[in-house]
């Protein structure tokens, strides 16, 4: 009977990404992905530790497998990402002595090697990955790690520095991903934008360049990428943003906070206003661009009114969406201890998410009567260029994958409501 694999991940889409490499191990070597813990024989938690609450739901997940293990003495579990990096396998044997094998998330490419002690070695059989069929959005990892230091952040410590993929194997892995029906293709790296690989030849592929290429492989219909970082942006990027209709409307742009203090103490290298002016040069190339963003609340000695300047940020920059994280201490980055009471911490976060809630209600409002090109992800819904979510009205049952245009009608909660023209 064929083996399989239960993945579990947490985290960001690197992690998704990373997830599905190493589902690629076990597949190659004649496992069969499962959505059901209870028949896997093996399992794999990717773990997160971004911040404390992630490390410590990927920590609880890890316990809650004592009992699998318990009924299946034979399976193996398998503990990988940022939080086995940051915690080291001997913490996490210790704890759980029922794991198997740990792995860091820098040693990530390691993960062959440990299938094949456990279950075997062999080479592995790529004719089982033609087979697959890819998702119609499909991540593709660019660069790994990170070589800035903002002063909050973990990932630099857990992921190492930054390392740029090779061209040819980036392009390589998302045609193959468009041959088994991705038409969008989303690059991924912590500051993907400053992607730039030296060939052995002595050129140079730049962000831009490996944008294009990108978007020129059959059956790619759309182009995203992130997380850029506002030091990275080139005249070429924005050369290619306003004239290549492939690459996404849409920029997922981290600001962190508003105020210049604050991002001067968080080590971002950019203040409010040359954040805005990339804001502002986004859409000067491509006017219809949806920017959004990420904010931390509460950092180490952020005062009312710093506070405000990230909320008035909200209207100013015009994001139409922002994921907000409560500020956590990591020991690993150079960790302060939070100051603000949790409380307040919390009522800060509520009142940027209200902020943000009635900018997106404007700006979704403002979408009314365009005509939109949707990437159909199920029968009657897609995205648009700019990442929203389109439903279509009368239930048109289109083929996923494909490019269809709608007028937008009207708006329901945080979606679009469509009419098919073509
Ligand atoms: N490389 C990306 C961000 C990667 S981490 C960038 O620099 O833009 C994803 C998000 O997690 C960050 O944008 C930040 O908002 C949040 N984050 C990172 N460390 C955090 C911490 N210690 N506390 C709270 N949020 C954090
Ligand atoms: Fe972390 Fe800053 Fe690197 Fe983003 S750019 S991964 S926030 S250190």
């Amino acid at each position: 009977m064929t083996r399989k694999l239960h993945i579990i991940t947490f985290g960001c889409q690197m992690n998704e990404a990373d997830s599905e490499s190493i589902g690629n191990s076990f597949i190659k070597r004649g496992f069969e992905l499962t959505d059901s813990l209870k028949g896997a024989d093996a399992v794999v938690v990717n773990t997160c530790t971004v911040r404390q609450r992630a490390e410590d739901k990927a920590v609880s997940q890890i316990g809650r497998l004592r009992k699998w293990k318990l009924a299946r003495p034979e399976g193996r579990v398998f503990v990988v990402g940022c939080a086995a990096q940051k915690l080291g396998g001997k913490y996490i044997k210790n704890r759980f002595p029922f794991v198997d094998e740990v792995i860091g998330a820098k040693s990530i490419d390691t993960v062959d090697a440990a299938v094949d002690a456990h279950f075997g070695g062999g080479p592995g059989n790529d004719e089982a990955l033609k087979t697959m069929k890819s998702g119609v959005s499909a991540f593709v990892t660019a660069m790994r790690g990170c070589s800035l230091q903002c002063s909050y952040c973990v990932v630099p410590s857990v992921r190492g520095e930054a390392v740029c993929l090779p061209p040819e194997e980036i392009l390589a892995e998302a045609a193959a991903k468009a041959a088994a029906g991705a038409g969008e293709i989303i690059i991924l790296g912590q500051t993907v934008n400053s992607y730039s690989y030296r060939t052995p030849g002595g050129g140079t592929v730049s962000f831009a360049d490996l944008l294009e290429r990108t978007a020129a492989l059959p059956g790619i219909s759309r182009v995203r990428f992130m997380s850029p970082h506002p030091l990275f942006f080139s005249p070429g990027f924005f050369r290619l943003f306003r004239d290549n209709p492939k690459i996404a409307r849409y920029v997922h742009l981290p600001v962190q906070s508003g105020s210049d203090r604050i991002l001067k103490a968080m080590r971002r290298g950019y203040t409010r206003a040359q954040y805005l002016d990339i804001v502002a040069k986004i859409r000067e190339a491509a006017p219809d661009a949806a920017v959004s963003t990420d904010f931390i609340v509460g950092y180490p000695g952020e005062t009312e009114a710093e506070f405000r300047e990230s909320l008035s940020l909200i209207a100013e920059s015009g994001v139409s969406f922002a994921y907000c994280f409560k500020y956590s201490q990591r020991s690993d980055g150079q960790g302060l201890a939070p100051d603000l009471a949790e409380a307040e911490m919390k009522a800060r976060l509520d009142r940027l998410l209200a902020e943000i809630r009635k900018n997106s209600r404007d700006i979704l409002n403002s979408r009314i009567g365009r005509m939109e090109e949707v990437l159909i992800e199920d029968a009657d819904s897609g995205r648009t260029s700019a990442n929203f979510v389109a439903r279509l009205e009368g239930k048109p049952g289109l083929r996923p994958g494909s490019l269809v245009k709608a007028e937008i009608t009207g708006t329901h909660r945080n979606t679009l409501k469509g009419r098919l023209i073509s």
